[in-house]
């Protein structure tokens, strides 16, 4: 045990190490589920080192720079995979400590109970999960709390809670409420989205305009950085390894013996007893392939791992009501599930839509560089934007396949287009018929790979599964998958706090730490 980064009065973030680091737990990743992993073993009694691939997010005046964030793309920091078709792209997740939560919409929401049970599309099977909603609802409260979420509860699709909202929901504005009022008056049930965000009393965040999608300068957001990373670090058996990419999993008699990493440029190895990968549902995939080349991959006897890959099938809809500037703000508040479940009319459920945070000339330039800025500027202040979201099933062949010279491969076709085409029409009816006439629409493609999951499936049969219903590897004893890549389907909701409550219930389990 290298006792030495351990310990009362040692600094949270480890400085220079030997080349071997021992501990007891080793964490692959700090996002979401990492992050989570680790403030929940804080006060376990166990030596836990996180390795991230990324540092600090920097926090500047850039940071809220439409033209820095967008224009320049200044904090993408992804690799370049390859899709299907042979094109390359850089994939939206980010190599920060707390992961792509450093940049996401903080939109918290629980998958709903029908989601852990089988649903069938005409695309596929939308498989049960091995767990049920109620094993993951009181860690939902629990993470609920930890993330700072704010929320009405007023979804008509929200689940059975033990605990209510920890913070009252985020208001809309004047011109979101109106049009709250309008979708009512056509029977919608619109609620407020659970966000999570620092609007405690004397909480930092002012409610800005570059929240989703953007870093946050104050800290106010309720991501995995600054909810969980953090505060696990202040204890004395939680260390932070940073700018360290941990490149292959050694094993040796049906376990996992090592981590061999690239730690700004020198070699190192990470020794532990238990080993947690929470790299991201495509990362942790690629880690695991790749740690075995020329074989199947690590713990993938079952030939699942890295398929199934899930997204959710996604437009933008934007509503634009010519007139007045409206001077929104902070619009990301509202949501809509009226059309989550299968109902009149559609014999599949269709989706969730959600306010996007506010879309900009500059934003939208970004995709169209033909486009006058004037021009995009005029329609933007003047459109209410969201996002529609439909589950997308998991397919065998959508999958994240590593090639023999190393070219990581995403193959992913979207599924459900015609539930999802559905979900589309009613959100831009309902919005020219409550005032915004004009509605553009922009369906996102493979890079879009935010809501990423199901490349290391749970579920009991090893022959069909990577992990079991404690995210344990089926084929090695101390590894264990505690990110988006253990999702047995996607729902049509956003997955992050699944994530977090998965974690906290394994963790939990004592499984870990027995
Ligand atoms: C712009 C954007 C908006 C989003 N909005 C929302 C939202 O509103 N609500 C929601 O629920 N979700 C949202 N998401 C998705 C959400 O961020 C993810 O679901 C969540 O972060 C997944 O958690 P994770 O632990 O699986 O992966 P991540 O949080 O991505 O963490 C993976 C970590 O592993 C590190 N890592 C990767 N490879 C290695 C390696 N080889 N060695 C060491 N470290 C490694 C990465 O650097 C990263 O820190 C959004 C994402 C983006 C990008």
């Amino acid at each position: 045990m290298s006792e030495a980064i351990f310990g009362p009065g040692t600094p949270g973030v480890v400085g220079e190490t030997a080349e071997t680091v021992e501990c007891d737990i080793a964490v692959v990743g700090s996002g979401m589920g990492g992050a989570t992993v680790a403030w929940a073993l804080r006060e376990k009694g166990a030596k836990v080192l996180v390795i991230e691939r990324g540092d600090f997010a920097p926090r500047e005046y850039e940071n809220w720079s439409p033209r820095a964030v967008f224009g320049e793309n200044r904090y993408k920091n992804a690799d370049p995979w390859v899709g299907g078709d042979g094109r390359k792209f850089t994939p939206g997740y980010y190599h920060y400590v707390g992961g792509s939560t450093k940049l996401y919409g903080a939109t918290l929401p629980r998958l709903r109970e029908a989601d852990f049970g089988e649903i069938a599309y005409e695309d596929g099977l939308s498989p049960a999960w091995p767990i049920s909603y109620d094993d993951l609802e009181p860690f939902y409260g629990e993470a609920e709390s930890l993330f700072l979420v704010h929320g009405d509860g007023a979804d008509p699709t929200e689940p059975r809670r033990s605990t209510a909202f920890p913070y009252e929901p985020i208001p809309h504005e004047a011109p979101i409420e109106k049009l709250a009022e309008r979708l009512r008056g056509q029977g919608i049930r619109p609620y407020h989205l659970p966000q999570a965000l620092d609007r405690r009393a004397g909480g930092d965040c002012v409610l800005c305009r570059t929240c989703d999608a953007y870093i946050c300068m104050l800290d106010a957001k309720g991501d995995a950085d600054v909810c969980a990373m953090r505060p696990a670090i202040e204890s004395p058996d939680v260390r932070l390894m940073t700018r360290t990419a941990v490149d292959r999993v050694l094993t040796e008699g049906g376990a996992v013996s090592s981590l061999a990493a690239n730690r700004d440029g020198r070699r190192i190895k990470v020794k532990a007893g238990r080993y947690v990968l929470a790299a991201g549902a495509m990362n942790t995939a690629a880690l695991l392939l790749a740690s075995d080349p020329g074989g199947p991959g690590v713990a993938n006897s079952s030939d699942q791992l890295g398929r199934n890959y899930m997204a959710h099938t996604c437009t933008f809809v934007a509503g634009v009501r010519p007139g007045r500037d409206p001077h929104f703000v902070y619009h990301k508040t509202m949501g809509i599930s009226d059309w989550y479940e299968a109902g009149p009319g559609t014999p599949f459920p269709l989706g969730n839509i959600q306010s996007l945070g506010k879309l900009t000339g500059t934003t939208i330039k970004a995709a169209r560089p033909w486009a006058p800025t004037a021009i995009l500027d005029w329609f933007t202040r003047r459109s209410v934007d969201f996002f529609a979201q439909t589950e997308d099933v998991p397919l065998p062949e959508n999958r994240v396949a590593i090639e023999p010279d190393g070219t990581r491969r995403l193959h992913w076709r979207p599924t459900n287009l015609g539930p999802h085409a559905e979900l589309v029409k009613r959100a831009s009816t309902a919005l020219r018929k409550a005032g915004y006439p004009l509605v553009f629409t922009e369906q996102l493609g493979i890079e879009a790979t935010s809501h990423q999951s199901g490349t290391a499936r749970m579920g009991t049969d090893p022959s069909t599964s990577v992990v079991d219903p404690g995210c344990r590897a089926h084929d090695l004893d101390n590894l264990w998958i505690l990110d988006s890549s253990v999702f047995c389907s996607s729902g049509a909701m956003n997955p992050a706090l699944t994530v977090a409550a998965n974690a906290m219930r394994v963790v939990d389990s004592g499984a870990l730490t027995a």
